[in-house]
């Protein structure tokens, strides 16, 4: 691998560091960070949190530094994905994050971008990048997560418009959103991947509901949205109708690369810390575990090297599959932070009342986010025997069936 920055990225380079100096602080890697706040169980905090990330975006849009590669007519600057690579590893060293926004560009972004007409880019794509717009991902639905095709919510046409009837759930940030990206069913009669559209929801519309579902750490994070008689226009479709399914794949591909290389706040230094405080640094067995912490971190710090390699060079070829990344990610999370309560022993049972405000515990319980949401470890799984080691396909005896004769739990 080589990391040297030509000598075009080294200026880019040196241009970031000089912008990033100029409007952000160091980032000192504790609790006076307000980056690490994304997930607070604190509503003043968590809404301090969206605050700043909705201004650090917006200032990052106002100079030119937002959707580094993105094209230049939706307000990106039409640079390499290598140029946004160093602009991450610069930024890494502030207190800054854009949070939940980073997370609708990469969803609604790329979607609109491939698949969006003309006037659905020009319209939708400059607020997303500014962060002035919000969105949410209108997919999942009570009988339909992993096997997301075979979802039920209908769309049926009225002249230019579509009314949308249904149930979406596990919407994260619906409570925030302008916006949803949704799929529902616009063809009964044909199988369940071929009768989908794709749609952009106006979430101030009549008859959308959003019903907040608190999750065991005790924040809603994500909702209920119902949806009844939703009057969406025709101009609001993606793609070609009954072709949504072709569309959500661009976002779900975008998705778990996102998941897959975001950052967390529970590296080895985190791990080593509470094994300090615990005495667990003297224990044999609990010493191999934290080996394997480090180890971890080492071969994902590797895998991003490999990846680097690959955008910085254009040798795609040496890029792993993002259900390798993914779930590589997530088993390293859970190992370490499972292993961190371990160590605190009795101290692990205790809610906020633990070390740090219950810092570990509610790591513990955040870890099924990644674990669940993006796909779940055993659909990376199966994707990873049926794409990388050529196993024959899940069988699924509904795939060629009219949608509206298959069983549905
Ligand atoms: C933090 C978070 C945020 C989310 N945000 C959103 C959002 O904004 N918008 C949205 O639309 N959705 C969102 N989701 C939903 C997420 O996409 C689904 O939870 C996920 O796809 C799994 O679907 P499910 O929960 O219905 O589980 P199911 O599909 O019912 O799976 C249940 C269990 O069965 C296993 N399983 C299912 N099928 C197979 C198979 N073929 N082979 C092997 N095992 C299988 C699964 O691995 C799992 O363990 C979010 C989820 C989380 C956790």
């Amino acid at each position: 691998m080589d990391f040297e920055d030509t000598p075009e990225l080294a200026e880019f380079r040196a241009e970031a560091a000089a912008f990033l100096a100029a409007h952000a602080e160091p980032r000192r890697g504790d609790d006076r960070d307000w980056s690490r706040n994304a997930a607070s169980t604190d509503p003043e905090v968590a809404e301090d949190f969206r605050r700043r990330c909705v201004e650090w975006q917006g200032l990052l849009y106002e100079h030119g530094w937002a959707g580094l590669t993105w094209p230049r007519e939706f307000g990106g600057r039409g640079l390499t994905p290598a140029h946004q690579i160093v602009f991450n590893q610069e930024m890494a060293r502030f207190d800054v994050a854009s949070g939940f926004i980073t997370a609708a560009q990469a969803l609604v972004g790329p979607t609109i971008m491939q698949h969006g007409t003309d006037e659905q880019r020009a319209r939708y794509l400059p607020p997303l990048l500014s962060g002035q717009e919000a969105w949410c991902q209108l997919f999942s639905e009570p009988g339909a997560g992993s096997d997301l095709a075979s979802l039920a919510t209908r769309a049926v046409r009225d002249g230019d418009e579509w009314v949308i009837d249904g149930q979406k759930v596990w919407t994260s940030s619906a409570q925030h959103a302008d916006f949803g990206i949704l799929i529902a069913r616009s063809d009964p009669d044909a199988p369940k991947h071929k009768g989908i559209t794709y749609f952009i929801v106006d979430m101030a519309a009549e008859g959308v509901e959003v019903r907040p579902l608190v999750q065991a750490q005790g924040v809603a994070h994500f909702n209920e949205v119902f949806l009844s008689g939703v009057r969406v226009p025709q101009a609001n479709v993606v793609g070609e109708v009954g072709e949504g399914w072709r569309v959500a794949r661009t976002t779900m591909r975008s998705e778990s690369q996102m998941i897959s290389g975001a950052s967390q706040s529970t590296g080895f230094d985190a791990v080593i810390a509470t094994a300090r405080r615990t005495g667990a640094t003297r224990d044999p067995i609990l010493r191999q575990e934290l080996a394997r912490v480090y180890t971890n971190e080492a071969v994902l710090r590797w895998m991003g090297w490999r990846t680097q390699t690959a955008v910085m060079t254009g040798r795609y070829e040496l890029a792993l599959h993002g259900s390798l990344l993914k779930n590589f990610f997530t088993r390293a999370l859970s190992h370490r932070v499972e292993l961190a309560l371990d160590m605190e022993g009795a101290e692990g049972t205790l809610g906020s009342d633990a070390e740090g405000d219950g810092f570990w515990q509610y790591q513990c319980l955040n870890q099924f986010a990644s674990r669940i949401g993006g796909g779940t470890e055993e659909v990376h799984r199966n994707n990873l025997g049926e794409q990388v080691l050529g196993l024959p396909r899940e069988p699924d005896d509904t795939r060629e069936l009219p949608w509206k004769e298959t069983r549905r739990s």
